[in-house]
């Protein structure tokens, strides 16, 4: 009872003792930008115009995946496809081998249906709106505002999880996420400077991937510390407030590694859902409450004697973990791959679209 109490009393003494300062939030952010900007491979450097294509694709990667990881995936895209039209005229399981490892693959499968989109109905051109690139497949509210800001300078603010601790420090925003999301996306539209949005936008989301850190941020070095109301308070690295997370129920299945000569058993999963078109070797359905004893009745209709693998793969996805038992085999050189799979040389995976759990899964079961 007495902390709400206490939260008023320090937040008015705070604002009595704060440093006034008459220049803008939006200018010093900006002014820090000039001299502090990262140098990132799909940033425009200063002068230079944007590249809708680079702004689109990077975002696009960044999506749920760090900018060490997104590097060298960018580049590599960059170098097969240099623009839009490249890309949309390429096979979809061209651009899923090259995702491959990325994570999250429904990205990749509408990143190539919003290059076919964009060349088919746009010409080849990106909408310059949030609204217009909105309706392309794979561009939710974040990207694009990000898009509309960097690319088209649109007053868009987009705001991830890094602009989110930065916004709910400046104001000390007490209601917990995700409820606060409304709340934060209008106070960080406030830092908006009119003729520089995508700076603005680049401006924060570097502020809060270098300064203002999830821990230890480096206050002193904030452009915007004069006028911190969490780090007045002497509390920031506690924001943002988050509603104590739900997650799924822990699933459980079998995955079969088959080996013939120098050939592993495959196939590709269905094209919607989860790891939706990318490849595998053949599992038991995952469920939370997977029954072991009967997971050879799941396995590849190959008579074989199955051994399995001491351990279990574990790997997590957002919203469920999962551990899969491995069981191994090994065929004869004629053997035929069973309805819906196909053998592929182990020497050729690198090039196959396997996701990290595949990767995995085949690791454990060839003991490597
Ligand atoms: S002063 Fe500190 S907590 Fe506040 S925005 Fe800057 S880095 Fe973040």
């Amino acid at each position: 009872m007495l902390l709400p109490y206490f939260r008023r009393v320090q937040s008015s003494l705070i604002k009595k003792l704060r440093p006034d300062t008459s220049t803008s939030r939006p200018t010093l952010l900006l002014d820090w930008y000039d001299g502090h900007r990262r140098v990132l491979p799909w940033r425009a450097l200063p002068g230079e115009a944007s590249d809708p294509y680079r702004v689109w694709l990077s975002e696009i990667m960044l999506q749920q995946t760090t900018v060490k990881a997104v590097g060298p995936y960018f580049e590599r895209f960059l170098a097969r496809w240099p623009d839009v039209g490249s890309l949309g005229r390429a096979p979809l399981e061209d651009v899923l081998r090259m995702w491959a490892g990325l994570g999250y693959y429904s990205r990749a499968r509408n990143l190539h249906a919003c290059a076919v989109m964009v060349m088919r109905d746009h010409g080849g051109a990106f909408p310059d709106t949030e609204a217009g690139l909105r309706a392309l497949p794979g561009i939710g509210p974040y990207t694009a505002a990000a898009i509309a800001a960097i690319a088209f300078a649109r007053q868009s603010m987009p705001v991830d999880g890094n602009i989110e601790r930065v916004v709910s420090r400046l104001h000390a925003v007490e209601e917990p996420l995700p409820k606060a999301k409304p709340r934060i996306a209008e106070l960080a539209a406030t830092l908006l400077a009119d003729a520089r949005a995508g700076d603005s936008a680049q401006a924060l989301m570097d502020l809060g991937a270098t300064i203002c850190t999830p821990r230890k941020p480096a206050c002193a070095l904030c452009p915007l510390n004069h006028d911190c109301a969490a780090r007045w308070r002497g509390d920031q690295d506690t924001f943002p407030r988050k509603a104590p997370k739900k997650t799924g129920a822990r699933r459980r299945g079998a995955a079969f590694v088959v080996v013939r000569g120098a050939d592993i058993l495959l196939r590709t999963r269905p094209d919607k859902g989860l790891l939706g078109g990318m490849t595998e070797v053949p599992t038991t359905a995952w469920a939370a409450d997977w029954d072991a004893t009967t997971a050879l009745a799941d396995a590849p209709p190959i008579k074989v004697t199955w051994r399995s693998r001491a351990g279990v793969v574990n790997h997590i996805f957002t919203h469920f973990p999962l551990d899969l038992v491995v069981y191994v085999a090994t065929v004869p050189a004629k053997t035929g791959a069973p309805d819906g799979m196909r053998w592929v040389r182990i020497a050729d995976l690198p090039t196959e679209a396997l996701p990290n759990l595949m990767r995995k899964v085949i690791a454990h079961g060839l003991g490597q």
